[in-house]
């Protein structure tokens, strides 16, 4: 699903952020990335949805060359996955509805099938009620719903999500995690970066920890490993 061969990254300003990164990925696993500040996992996930480039190394996802394409093939590698911020990053001025169909909206689907898809998700994240409020009328934990039933409508065959509760209180956070869960299990990859130990101790996943741009740990039903 998600492979990278021995995979750099050196920012324009001199730093470097990943330091030869090598992982693959099956279809269906959930994978923690965790590590200290300034690690490298955001610049991991930046890479695997093409928001940065390598500067080295290679790097497939549902069989796309993320490395190799042109930026106009990026739309189409973007609607194969999900991504879900730690800051929702929904358009304020429209409202839930109109956030999540726009995300269909891009693609060819028919006025028809981008109603129904939109009913679907806003059923499955449970906020059916809600369609026609503005992101700024809901609640932290409702917003991050919103992005996640974003990233879902187009069924993309994985979901990248940076601290998707990094802003949120605990409860509100289980509450996301136990959606991102059933989301895995009807068969969606889900790469999470978190700080969130909690979690990681609790769900008992594949964690893959990441220091100075490196992976220095790999492990299937790991822990958090560290203090924050
Ligand atoms: P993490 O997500 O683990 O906190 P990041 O991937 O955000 O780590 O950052 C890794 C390193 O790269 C840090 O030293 C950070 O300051 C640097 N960095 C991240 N983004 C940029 C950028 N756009 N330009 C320059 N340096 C960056
Ligand atoms: P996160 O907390 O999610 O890792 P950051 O706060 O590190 O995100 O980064 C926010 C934005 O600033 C990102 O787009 C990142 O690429 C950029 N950035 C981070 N560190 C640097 C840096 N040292 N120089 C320039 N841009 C940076």
């Amino acid at each position: 699903m998600i492979e990278m061969h021995d995979v750099y990254k050196t920012y324009d300003n001199g730093v470097v952020a990943l330091n030869g990164i090598s992982v693959k990925i099956n279809k269906g696993e959930f994978v923690y990335v965790v590590g200290p500040s300034g690690a490298g996992k955001t610049t991991l996930i930046k890479l695997m949805y093409r928001q940065e480039r390598a500067t080295k190394g290679q790097i497939v996802v549902n069989n796309m060359n993320v490395t190799s394409i042109s930026d106009q093939k990026v739309p189409l590698l973007r609607r194969q996955l999900g991504v879900v911020y730690q800051d929702f990053k929904l358009l304020p001025k429209l409202t839930v509805y109109e956030n999540i169909a726009f995300a269909l909206e891009v693609t060819e689907a028919e006025p028809k099938v981008i109603r129904q898809r939109v009913i679907d998700v806003l059923k499955k994240v449970g906020l059916t009620k809600k369609a026609k409020h503005l992101p700024q009328e809901l609640s932290g934990g409702e917003q991050q719903r919103v992005a996640i039933a974003r990233a879902i409508v187009n069924k993309p065959a994985v979901i990248i999500a940076d601290e998707p509760t990094g802003n949120l209180d605990p409860e509100t956070s289980w509450g996301i995690m136990d959606l991102l869960e059933q989301i895995n299990r009807d068969g969606t990859t889900i790469v999470m970066a978190t700080h969130n130990k909690d979690i990681v101790n609790t769900m008992r996943r594949r964690v893959i920890a990441v220091d100075h741009g490196k992976i220095v740990r790999d492990e299937y039903g790991g822990d958090y490993g560290y203090e924050n």
